[in-house]
């Protein structure tokens, strides 16, 4: 019999996963069967995880660097840069607009007290973050040196370093050419790599989401329902309204044409709840199905792992607001306004890792006084919103960068 493709094993191992998972709620974390499906779970889980670790960094560097090069040869690297931060922030900026007019409309927590959960926020203590000190140790992290940065995992400094190498190898010529070959040929072994490690996706999927259902927290999801319906709500209308049409206004191209190209890489984000775990799924996606250039690509896909965020833009922009609910403080027009740049620079700032919105988050409420403490009351959650924040984000890298190989490849 033939096997089904593996877009299908993928989906297969989703529905699997949650499945189980719920099933598995309902039995109740005492039982043997629970307790072997959960430790099973888990070591499938994070050996998926750590295969795509493992290749990340390697094919980062490779990729940007030889992306770079290539693009300087063809004379279009000023216009793929200016596109694509012109992309990332014109993105941002309506996922920000959108989560502010929500919680603006449905005015979720309002009715609810911060008192109500003083237990969560009694053990919470967060690190205080000021937007100066935020940027200072931002722009610190920045360069660094490239071994550290490569062992380390450091993707923005890795992302930095490899620009740099590229660009020096373009002025160079010639005299450079085997190590830009030495570049190009590495990338195709990650690439062949990634694709072996994909086989382990449907897997390794499933187990993700298993844990996933397994852990969550009914009493408190209840409780925060409204909350949780309309960021769910709103980032699903982002990737599902929004994203599509700006891919249709700029490329032409439908929603479904894009779906059936980057269903693995937005079910691996929704798994993972990381963008940069997702990264070499997201690159094989973008260059084997969806057909952009490697080097346009390799520029903006992972550029964008780390610092274009829809999905979490939106997140901290309605979560700002619903924590002035809950602390019953009525934000300004002009207060608002400070939350949708705080929340730029925040969302722009937040590695591609778990949770990592929950951590710059507290520089948005920072920003127009709200209580930090309230952090504590939406981390139990956070696990969830992450699934679709992060398909969202990765959904914005993959759609940026066909809108920039429209624009550079039209003008
Ligand atoms: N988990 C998200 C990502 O990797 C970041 C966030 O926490 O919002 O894209």
């Amino acid at each position: 019999m033939k096997r089904p493709s593996l877009n299908l094993q993928i989906l297969i191992g989703a529905i699997t996963g949650l499945g189980l998972g719920w099933y598995f709620h309902g039995l109740g974390a005492e039982n043997e069967v629970v307790k072997l499906g959960l430790y099973s779970a888990s070591l499938v889980a994070t050996l998926f995880i750590d295969l795509l670790k493992m290749i990340m960094i390697p094919l980062i560097f490779c990729s940007i660097t030889v992306g770079i090069a290539n693009l300087r040869q063809h004379q279009q690297m000023h216009k793929v840069w200016v596109a694509t931060l012109a992309f990332f922030t014109f993105s941002m900026a309506v996922a920000i607009a959108i989560g502010l007019f929500a919680s603006n409309y449905f005015k979720p927590g309002v009715g609810m007290h911060l008192a109500m959960f003083s237990n969560a926020m009694q053990n919470f203590e967060a690190k205080q973050l000021p937007f100066s000190e935020f940027f200072a140790q931002f722009l610190h992290g920045v360069f660094l040196n490239p071994f550290t940065a490569l062992s380390q995992g450091n993707v923005l400094s890795v992302v930095a370093f490899a620009l740099i190498l590229g660009i020096a190898l373009v002025m160079g010529g010639e005299r450079y050419k085997n190590i830009l070959a030495l570049l190009q040929e590495t990338l195709e072994v990650c690439m062949r790599i990634v694709n072996w490690i994909m086989r382990l996706a449907p897997y390794g999927i499933c187990a993700l989401l298993l844990k996933l259902v397994l852990i969550q927290d009914a009493e408190l999801i209840s409780t925060l329902g409204k909350f949780i319906v309309v960021i769910l709500g709103t980032t699903v209308f982002h990737g599902l309204v929004i994203l599509p049409l700006i891919l249709f206004v700029f490329t032409g191209k439908t929603p479904l044409w894009f779906w059936r190209g980057a269903r693995e890489a937005l079910i691996t984000a929704f798994a993972t709840s990381s963008s940069n775990a997702t990264l070499p799924v997201t690159l094989r996606c973008i260059t084997q199905h969806l057909h952009v250039k490697p080097e346009i690509a390799g520029f903006v896909i992972p550029l964008g792992a780390t610092m274009n965020m829809d999905g979490t833009a939106l997140y901290e922009a309605a979560a700002a607001l619903f924590v002035a609910n809950l602390a019953g403080i009525d934000l300004s027009l002009a207060q608002q306004l400070i939350v949708f740049f705080a929340t730029m620079i925040a969302a722009m700032g937040a590695p591609g890792i778990p949770s990592a919105g929950m951590v710059t988050m507290i520089m948005v409420l920072q920003s127009v006084g709200l209580p930090v403490e309230a952090i504590a009351i939406l981390l139990p959650i956070d696990r969830l919103l992450d699934t679709v924040r992060t398909a969202v984000n990765v959904q914005g890298d993959m759609v940026g960068s066909l809108v920039v190989q429209k624009l550079v490849h039209s003008s």
